[in-house]
């Protein structure tokens, strides 16, 4: 089914961006997991850190490729080769801008499509922002994030 594209700030990965990007990699040939480096929003990560913490965590995903873009998403998707725009909906919150979004994006390069995946039930709740503020807070972040997300985080908020 071609290549796909799942764009996003992955500040940091999360259980319900992995199960997206793992959902992906079985429809789609090959997926590119993409990196927004977006100035408009202050990062706890580096670009650097969250392109490593995806490399770690998809490792064992032979088609899925990690890349970071400043820029416009869809001239990334072309310089990738890639038709198609994978974006993950929680909940209806989502959906307004989301679907801003696709209409902009299909406005600037009809050729590329964007496809929504419904997140796993158990994920619905999960979002980096929560992640950084429950370890901010000192709590546990067991269960949303994997092993290696976590270790950064505990270095990261200790700093
Ligand atoms: P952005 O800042 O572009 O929204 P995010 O890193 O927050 O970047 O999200 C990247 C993508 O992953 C988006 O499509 C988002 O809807 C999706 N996503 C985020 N959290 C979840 C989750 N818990 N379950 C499913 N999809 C998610």
């Amino acid at each position: 089914m071609g290549h796909a594209i799942v764009p996003g700030s992955f500040d940091p990965v999360t259980f319900g961006h992995l199960d997206i990007i793992q959902r992906a990699s079985t429809i789609f040939d090959r997926v590119t997991v993409a990196v927004v480096a977006n100035r408009a929003k202050a990062p706890l990560f580096s670009i650097e850190e969250r392109t490593e913490m995806l490399r770690e965590v998809c490792s064992d995903l032979g088609n899925v490729a990690i890349g970071s873009f400043e820029g416009l998403l869809v001239e990334y998707a072309r310089e990738c080769g890639a038709t198609v725009i994978v974006r993950g909906l929680r909940a209806v919150s989502d959906f307004e801008y989301e679907l801003q979004m696709a209409h902009m994006n299909r406005h600037l390069s009809p050729d590329v499509e964007t496809v929504f995946m419904m997140t796993g039930t158990e994920h619905s709740y999960l979002s980096s922002s929560i992640v950084k503020e429950i370890a901010r807070l000192g709590g546990s972040v067991e269960g949303l994030v994997p092993k290696s997300v976590r270790e950064r985080l505990r270095q990261k908020v200790a700093q």
